[in-house]
């Protein structure tokens, strides 16, 4: 399929999976990119990466109900197909599975991915279900599109941990590749609530990057006390409404360290207005 020609729109899982299923057995790499659409550069470069090592690729749009709390944007997050379509044909897509809340969750559904210590800290302790609903909507996605490798953004970490996890725990056949986080010019990472955001809030949320980086630069001088590193976020991150969460993670995992010696991962959730932010970097590599 040429880079110019659309995707093919499917919305039913036996159509998705009967056409990786026949690809497959032609001898093709498959590679899948699950998404919520309203799709930005971040997104396009998860394609795009999988479109490079994989013949084929699939991206699923699903705003997965399953994953949202009670008090969140579920009915308000962005949805417009049309655009996302556009984006995806652009980036070599070759097939979009976009199926209806019925056709993912049918009457009667009643079975959930249990997730363990991974996902109880941090975004776990703020959103107490979204872990469980990721990880079974990503379970019924790869069930449904059977793809040689899953291609998720770093910018989601705690996310690539769980997910991660339940692959290797539940001995599910899939590669799983983490790929960079994508920025806007002025260092806030790409994200489809950074939308919500007023002009104001946009420049406010800046100090999210802003603190990573004084972060790194401090650990570049050889700062490896985690408690004087938050103190320095803290000071930078003075525009944002409330911080949820400074936490200082041994890389690949959820397990927090108080130094920095090695590969550490330091990720953040704030609030600008109603709008909620994460972000993270790697640092001591
Ligand atoms: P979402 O549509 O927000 O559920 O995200 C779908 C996938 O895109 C997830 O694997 C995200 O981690 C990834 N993603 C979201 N934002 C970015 C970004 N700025 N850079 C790279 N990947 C991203």
């Amino acid at each position: 399929m040429s880079e110019t020609s659309s995707p093919l729109l499917l919305s039913t899982g036996a159509e998705i999976r009967a056409a990786i299923l026949a690809a497959r057995s032609n001898g093709e790499t498959i590679g899948l990119v699950p998404t919520m659409g309203a799709l930005h550069a971040g997104h396009v470069s998860l394609v795009r990466t999988a479109k490079a090592e994989c013949d084929r690729v699939v991206a699923t749009v699903f705003v997965n109900p399953t994953q949202f709390g009670p008090q969140e944007d579920f009915n308000r997050y962005p949805r417009d197909l049309e655009r996302d379509r556009a984006l995806l044909a652009e980036a070599g897509c070759d097939w979009v599975f976009a199926p209806s809340t019925d056709e993912m969750y049918p009457l009667g559904s009643d079975t959930m991915v249990h997730v363990g210590a991974a996902a109880a800290e941090w975004e776990g302790r703020i959103r107490p279900t979204h872990f469980a609903g990721v990880a079974t909507v990503v379970l019924k996605l790869f069930n449904l599109a059977p793809a040689n490798r899953a291609y998720f953004g770093r910018k989601d970490y705690q996310q690539t941990v769980v997910v991660r996890q339940m692959v290797s725990d539940l001995n599910v056949p899939i590669d799983i590749v983490i790929c960079p986080t994508v920025r806007e010019p002025d260092g806030l990472a790409m994200s489809s609530r950074n939308a919500y955001l007023s002009p104001t809030e946009r420049q406010h949320a800046t100090a999210l990057r802003r603190s990573l980086l004084a972060a790194e630069e401090l650990v570049a001088i050889g700062e490896s006390d985690v408690e004087v590193i938050r103190a320095r976020m803290e000071s930078v991150l003075v525009d944002v409404d409330h911080v949820q969460y400074i936490a200082f993670l041994r890389d690949g995992a959820m397990e927090s360290v108080d130094r920095i010696a090695g590969p550490t991962v330091i990720a953040l959730a704030a609030k600008v207005g109603a709008t909620r932010l994460i972000d993270n970097t790697l640092v001591g590599d």
